[in-house]
C-alpha cells in the first residue's frame, strides 16, 4: 500500500519552456508587475522578451516561411504574365531582379526553418525583404516610367503585408518599414517622368498608411505578449493551488505527530480493499501504561515514544502494500494486505519485540520499565457475508483487548470461540473504545 505522505507530482503536462519560466522568480516578478500596469503600457524588455520570442518563434517562423512562398509564387505569376502580355524585350529584362527574389525568400525560408540566434534570424530577414522589396522596384524600372509607380505601390503592398503579419521585434518591424518607403521615395525621384512635388505628396500619403500599419503591428504584438504574460500568471497559479491542494489532501490523510497515516485514511484503505475482496489482517497495537509514561515523563517524552514506535511499526511491515495508522491517543492500527493468519501473527509478535527491544523507558508500567505493546490480531480470509471491514476491526480491538486481560505486552489472535464477552460486557467495552 503507497505511503500517503508520497504523492506523485499532480501538476499538469504542458509547455516545457513555460514551465521552466515559472521558476524564474525575476521573470514571473516582471510578469505581474507588467499585468498589473496598463494594456497599452506593456511592452517586454530584456529576459522575459527573450522568453516570449523563444516561444512564440514556432508561429512566427510559420508565417515568415509561409509568406516568403507567398512571394516566390507572386514572382513567378508575375515573371509568367509578362512573358505572355508584355513585348518580349521587357519581359527578358524582367527576368533579372524577378530571379534575384527568389533565392533571397527561399534563404529567409532556410534560416527560419531552425531555431538561431536573434541575430542571425532577424538579420536574414532584414536582407531577404530588402532583396525582395528593391527586386520588386527593379520591377517598375525595367517596365519603364508609365509602370513604375504601379510597381512601387505593388512594393509597398508586399511591405505591408509583411509588416502587419510578421511577430518580430519591432525594430526590425520599423526597419522594413523604412526600408519600403526609401525605397518608394528613392526610385519616384530618380524617375525623370516624375516631379518631385508629386513624388513627396506620394510618399507622405504612402508613408501615413504604412505609418498606420506599424501601428497596428505594435498593438498586436502587446496583446500577444500580453495573452503570454496572461499564461504564464495562470499556468503558475494553477501550480501553486495543485501544491496546496496535495499539502491540504497530505494534512488529511496524515497523522502530524507520529507522520503515519490518520485514522480518517487508513478507513479509506481498509474500505478500498475490502470492496476488492482481498484477506486482510488488522492489527490493532495499544502501548502498555502509556499514561504513567506521561505521568513520569511528561508528555512531550510521551509524544518522543509514540513517534518513535510509529516507526519501529513502519520498519516491520511492508511499506508498499501494507497501512500503518494512528487510530487513537496511543494506539496504533496496522493494515495487512493479503496476509494470512500465521503471517499477521508473525508480523504483530516482531513489531511487539522490536517495540521492546527499543527499551523506551516508562518507568511508571506495571509491565517493564521499558515501553512494551499489547496487540490484537483479525484476518480475514475468506469471505462471509457476516463479516465486514467494521466487524474486523471489532474482532482486532476483542482480540486486544483479551490480550491486555492476559496481563499486557503480548499479542493475540481473535478466535470466535474463546474471545467472546457476556453480552453486557462487549457493549461497554467497544462503546467506550470504538465510539
Ligand atoms: P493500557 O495499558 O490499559 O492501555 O493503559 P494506558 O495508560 O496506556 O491507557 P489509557 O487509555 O488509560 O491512557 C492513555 C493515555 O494516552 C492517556 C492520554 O493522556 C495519553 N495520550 C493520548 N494521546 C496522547 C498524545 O498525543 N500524546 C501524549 N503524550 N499522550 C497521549
Ligand atoms: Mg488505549
Ligand atoms: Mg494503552
Amino acid at each position: 500500500m503507497t505511503d500517503p505522505r508520497v504523492r506523485p507530482s499532480v501538476v499538469g503536462q504542458g509547455s516545457a519552456i513555460l514551465d521552466l519560466l515559472m521558476k524564474d522568480p525575476e521573470i514571473m516578478a516582471e510578469a505581474n508587475r507588467l499585468l498589473s500596469g496598463r494594456t497599452r503600457d506593456i511592452w517586454l524588455k530584456g529576459k522575459i522578451a527573450r522568453a516570449y520570442r523563444e516561444r512564440s518563434w514556432r508561429q512566427s517562423a510559420k508565417v515568415i516561411r509561409s509568406w516568403m512562398i507567398w512571394v516566390i509564387i507572386l514572382d513567378l505569376m508575375m515573371l509568367l504574365l509578362n512573358m505572355a502580355l508584355l513585348p518580349r524585350n521587357i519581359a527578358v529584362d524582367m527576368l533579372a531582379p524577378g530571379v534575384l527574389m527568389v533565392p533571397a525568400a527561399l534563404g529567409v525560408v532556410l534560416v527560419w526553418s531552425k531555431h538561431r540566434g536573434e541575430a542571425i534570424l532577424s538579420g536574414a530577414l532584414a536582407a531577404g525583404m530588402m532583396v525582395i522589396l528593391l527586386s520588386v522596384c527593379l520591377f517598375g524600372v525595367t517596365a519603364g516610367d508609365a509602370l513604375l509607380e504601379r510597381y512601387l505601390n505593388i512594393m509597398l503592398f508586399v511591405a505591408l503585408t509583411g509588416i502587419i503579419i510578421f511577430n518580430v521585434p519591432f525594430a526590425l518591424t520599423q526597419g522594413i518599414a523604412a526600408v519600403a518607403l526609401g525605397l518608394y521615395l528613392a526610385f519616384l525621384l530618380q524617375s525623370p517622368g516624375v516631379d518631385v512635388k508629386s513624388a513627396l505628396s506620394g510618399f507622405f500619403f504612402f508613408a501615413s498608411g504604412v505609418g498606420a500599419t506599424v501601428v497596428a503591428r505594435r498593438t498586436m504584438t502587446i496583446l500577444a505578449q500580453k495573452s503570454f504574460l496572461l499564461e504564464l500568471r495562470d499556468r503558475r497559479n494553477m501550480i501553486e493551488l495543485a501544491e496546496s491542494h496535495r499539502h491540504l489532501e497530505q494534512i488529511a490523510k496524515v497523522d502530524a505527530l507520529t507522520g503515519v497515516a490518520n485514522r480518517h485514511w487508513m478507513q479509506e484503505k481498509l474500505d478500498a480493499l475490502w470492496q476488492q475482496g482481498a484477506p486482510i489482517a488488522l492489527l490493532m497495537c495499544d502501548i502498555d501504561d502509556f499514561k504513567a509514561l506521561n505521568d513520569h515523563l511528561g508528555h512531550m517524552e510521551g509524544d518522543r515514544c509514540l513517534t518513535r514506535v510509529a516507526r519501529v511499526i513502519e520498519e516491520c511491515v511492508r511499506s508498499e502494500m501494507d497501512c500503518v495508522a494512528r487510530y487513537g491517543g496511543e494506539e496504533f492500527l496496522v493494515l495487512l494486505a493479503d496476509a494470512t493468519d500465521a503471517e499477521a501473527m508473525t508480523t504483530a509478535e516482531r513489531i511487539r519485540q522490536r517495540v521492546a527491544a527499543a527499551r523506551m523507558p516508562n518507568p511508571g508500567s506495571r509491565v517493564s520499565s521499558y515501553v512494551t505493546l499489547s496487540i490484537g490480531v483479525a484476518v480475514s480470509n475468506t469471505r462471509s457475508n457476516a463479516l465486514t471491514a467494521e466487524k474486523l476491526q471489532t474482532q482486532a480491538d476483542t482480540a486486544l483487548y483479551f490480550a491486555k486481560r492476559a496481563g499486557r505486552n503480548q499479542v493475540r489472535l481473535w478466535d470466535a470461540n474463546t474471545h467472546t464477552m457476556g453480552n453486557s460486557e462487549e457493549e461497554t467495552y467497544h462503546v467506550r473504545r470504538l465510539g
